[in-house]
């Protein structure tokens, strides 16, 4: 017997949930986003379960879009974060990938590679998120001298939206105001949205949509949202109760002692820990399902384990299934009450999972 924990990709979620997207914008183009492992579900996977469906697929280094051309996937690659130096050139046009462009200089270095092959580029404009991209002017005068080289075969003016995960914010049609003006008259294909934007902003889903969170079937929005509500979760992440024992009244479970039976408790052992992705921060208290019932996680998460409280769950006993989040317990809640976010809760999951693959 091998060590239960483990997380299960349910790959025709990933695809009802792309499609989803799609059904949004139906003339638009959808880029699946697979950066990071595919947010932990496994890039390769994901592609060869999109491809076909995906118009193209989303990555942040030339070493994630690598992976996918090796395992045989041939639609377009676009490198989010652009390529760090000059020497990716020849490959980028190689491999047929497709670079974000966010500064000025690496026009040059387009230039000046005298590449074999065309290449699509996607100039960036920081419209106010102030992380990456050109400004308005900058974002014009590449887009015509990019315009001008035999070795730009397509341009796409892109940029990233700040808080569209914030349903009222203002910021988000200001920098769609933004970007407007800045490409207007250019004549070019846009892309502007991540889920949040694709789900809740219409203005912003335009020639391509790049779809990462969503098709992982995790939603954006705090709130309820009535088409993020349809998504329909990727990855149930689940363990096995390996150990159970009584606690005495005033006693306590754990690493700094931080879980105090106030009665006498059965506490059930998991094999689940921080190095596997279950976060630190899900603290004493957190909700986790055993046995189909939902109870706490009792005191602090070790490496390898967690303890977690039995005393009201029915039927648990040793080899009782654990979910720590997935298709009953949405990783939404499980990142609420460790204060971060589900795009963490998903890239952390270790390589130390293994990803089991179903399509129902
Ligand atoms: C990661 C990423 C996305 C996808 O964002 P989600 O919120 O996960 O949909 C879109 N665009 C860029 C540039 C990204 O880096």
């Amino acid at each position: 017997m091998a060590r239960a924990a483990q997380a299960v990709i349910n790959l025709a979620a990933i695809e009802h949930n792309f499609k989803l997207a799609q059904s949004l914008a139906p003339t638009a183009k959808a880029m699946a986003i697979v950066k990071a492992d595919a947010y932990g579900h496994g890039a390769v996977a994901v592609a060869k379960k999109l491809e076909g469906t995906a118009d193209a697929f989303g990555v942040a280094c030339i070493e994630e879009a690598v992976e996918l051309r090796e395992a045989g996937i041939k639609a377009p690659v676009l490198l989010l974060e652009g390529f760090f130096s000059a020497d990716e050139l020849p490959l980028i046009a190689e491999m047929g990938f497709w670079t974000a462009l966010h500064s000025v200089h690496q026009v040059e270095m387009i230039r000046d590679a005298k590449l074999a092959k065309p290449i699509h580029v996607w100039p960036k404009i920081d419209s106010g998120m102030h992380r990456l991209g050109l400004n308005a002017q900058e974002a014009v005068e590449v887009y015509h001298q990019l315009s001008a080289m035999a070795c730009v075969e397509k341009i796409v003016m892109m940029s990233h939206m700040a808080c569209a995960d914030e349903l009222d914010n203002p910021m988000s049609q200001q920098q769609i105001a933004f970007f407007d003006s800045a490409v207007s008259g250019l004549g070019v294909e846009h892309s502007l949205a991540n889920s949040p934007s694709i789900l809740s902003l219409e203005n912003a889903r335009r020639d391509w949509m790049r779809c990462g969170l969503m098709i992982y079937g995790a939603t954006p929005f705090p709130q309820a949202h009535p088409v993020a509500d349809k998504l329909k979760p990727a990855m149930s992440f689940t363990t096995e109760v390996i150990a159970i024992r009584e606690v005495p009244e005033g006693e306590c479970v754990g690493y700094a002692a931080s879980f105090k039976c106030d009665k006498v408790r059965k506490i059930g052992t998991i094999a689940i820990g921080y190095a596997d992705g279950y976060d630190r921060h899900i603290g004493n208290g957190s909700p986790i399902l055993v046995n189909g019932q939902r109870t706490i996680v009792a005191g602090r998460v070790s490496m390898d384990m967690v303890t977690v409280d039995l005393t009201d769950i029915e039927g648990a006993q040793l080899g009782s299934l654990v979910e720590l989040w997935g298709e009953n317990l949405s990783v939404c809640e499980v990142a609420e009450a460790a204060s971060t976010i589900p795009y963490t809760l998903f890239t952390g999951v270790s390589k130390r999972v293994p990803r089991k693959y179903i399509n129902r």
